[in-house]
């Protein structure tokens, strides 16, 4: 589909996108929209910044528009789950937009603020309530809300769900959801646990893929210096003065260890500020306004916390520490070349971190061009090329799969204009789960799963192989 008019949208959701400034569907809607508003349940692999909030948002909004019913009180029809405060605020945002000329009631239910409001704002039921998993389920015990009119079901990057120890309270979710619905399940990977909870979830799903995680870490400037960890503050300041930084995103496991960065860098006169689950809401926000505004240009943050903090223009993306799960790496990264926009990760590795390099290379299937200390006895395999018959599918062939950079103003993205609303926002649902998840410790090297090239198992084995069309 090369535009949104031929997917037969109603027109005032049309009308949203023009002035949207959306002109071509990405990949994942191209697929996705078709499929949905067939009444198909989906699973589509799809990373933040391939455009997938508009792949489903637009035909539940078309669907809602098409069947205009007043929902039952205390319940909503359409029921995304997301992991994080900041997702969900973005994912209601999105359908505040597209549905702006469609007069749907909408609502947000998330951790971190009192429960009043939202008990109110569900009081006379709603179209479309976004929801992190253990608010939602706090609401439903609660009574303020009845899952028995859900329509439509969305859960929203599930692999993070997962990583953040969401899987019970999602099970139970679903348990409470008529039989009779549409669901959709959109995850950056699929690993088996998700494939499994996907098999139980939905019925006679299609399956889309785009961007494959390996093609996301093909356009991304990476390099990983070897430096002793009593050093890493060190290098990092240094970087951070000859690098040619607009906006750094800097990673570190641990909420300790985003503060002690933050320190650091402070101490050697370099603005920074850190975000993490131990962080008021108001600290949040100030933080991420100032990042926004680009008065701090240099954020420290936890993975958890940095999901879902949609800042266009970070120009470098710094790991600290090297994650113990190899698609941590990918993800993190890929916050610095968002919307199809290049970037430069680089990566401080410690001797210890060692292990978790090479797992990564192997998912990522290339070598990370070192420098430092190990250098010269780890060189990078072959150049850092990835090997020529390893080409990932779903690959920048035709640059189609590079996220949505079809917009005609490129200067306003959603991301900034987001910044302006006046929302909540924050960051997991339950900070302590934070805690538990960088918790896992260190996992034996092993070889992973590689989303992109590899058979998953069981109906799965050929999704993530798709070429967009
Ligand atoms: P998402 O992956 O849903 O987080 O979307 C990433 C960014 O792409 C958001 O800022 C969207 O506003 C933007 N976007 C989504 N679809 C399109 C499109 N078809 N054309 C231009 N921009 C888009």
């Amino acid at each position: 589909m090369n535009s949104f008019n031929d997917f037969g949208l109603a027109e005032p959701i049309l009308r949203a996108l023009t002035e949207e400034r959306y002109v071509t569907p990405t990949p994942i809607q191209s697929q996705t929209v078709p499929l949905l508003l067939a009444g198909r349940d989906v699973v589509g692999i799809a990373q933040t910044g391939t455009g997938k909030t508009a792949a489903f948002a637009l035909p539940i909004l078309n669907r809602l528009a098409a069947n205009r019913v007043r929902p039952q009180p205390k319940t909503c029809r359409v029921l995304v789950l997301s992991p994080t405060r900041e997702l969900s605020g973005q994912i209601l945002d999105s359908f505040r937009a597209y549905g702006r000329h469609l007069r749907i009631q909408t609502a947000l239910a998330i951790g971190g603020v009192s429960m009043g409001a939202q008990v109110r704002s569900l009081l006379n039921g709603v179209d479309v309530l976004v929801a992190t998993p253990g608010r939602l389920l706090d609401l439903v015990q609660s009574n303020a809300l009845r899952l028995t009119g859900v329509e439509m079901f969305v859960l929203d990057e599930a692999d993070r769900m997962l990583d953040m120890g969401f899987i019970r309270d999602i099970r139970k979710i679903v348990a409470k959801l008529p039989a009779q619905r549409q669901t959709l399940l959109f995850s950056a990977t699929m690993p088996a646990d998700i494939a499994e909870l996907a098999r139980t979830m939905l019925k006679d799903p299609a399956k889309v893929a785009v961007t494959p995680v390996a093609s996301t870490a093909e356009r991304i400037a990476q390099r990983v210096i070897h430096v002793d960890r009593g050093n890493k503050a060190a290098t990092l300041s240094q970087l951070l003065r000859t690098e040619n930084v607009g906006r750094a995103l800097v990673f570190t496991r641990t909420k300790h260890g985003a503060d002690k960065v933050v320190r650091g860098l402070n101490k050697d006169g370099i603005a920074a500020e850190a975000i993490h689950g131990n962080k008021s809401q108001n600290q949040r926000e100030r933080v991420l306004a100032a990042f926004r505004d680009g008065s701090v240009r240099t954020l420290v943050a936890t993975d958890i916390a940095a999901r879902g903090i949609d800042v266009d223009g970070i120009s470098h993306v710094f790991n600290f520490d090297l994650p113990n799960i190899p698609e941590t790496y990918v993800h993190r990264i890929g916050r610095t070349a968002r919307a199809g926009a290049e970037g430069i990760a680089i990566s401080l590795c410690s001797h210890d971190e060692r292990p978790f390099l090479r797992d990564i290379e192997k998912l990522i299937r290339m070598a990370i061009p070192a420098s430092g200390q190990a250098a010269q006895t780890e060189a990078p395999r072959n150049g850092g090329q990835r090997p020529p018959q390893q080409h990932a599918h779903g690959s920048r062939r035709n640059g189609q799969d590079r996220g949505p950079d079809n917009r005609q103003d490129r200067g306003q993205s959603r991301g900034r204009r987001r910044g302006d609303r006046n929302k909540p926002r924050g960051g997991a649902d339950r900070p302590h789960q934070e805690h538990q998840s960088q918790q896992r410790g260190a996992r034996p090297a092993q070889p992973r799963p590689v989303a992109s090239t590899q058979p998953i198992g069981g109906d799965f084995a050929n999704i993530a192989f798709m070429q967009p069309r």
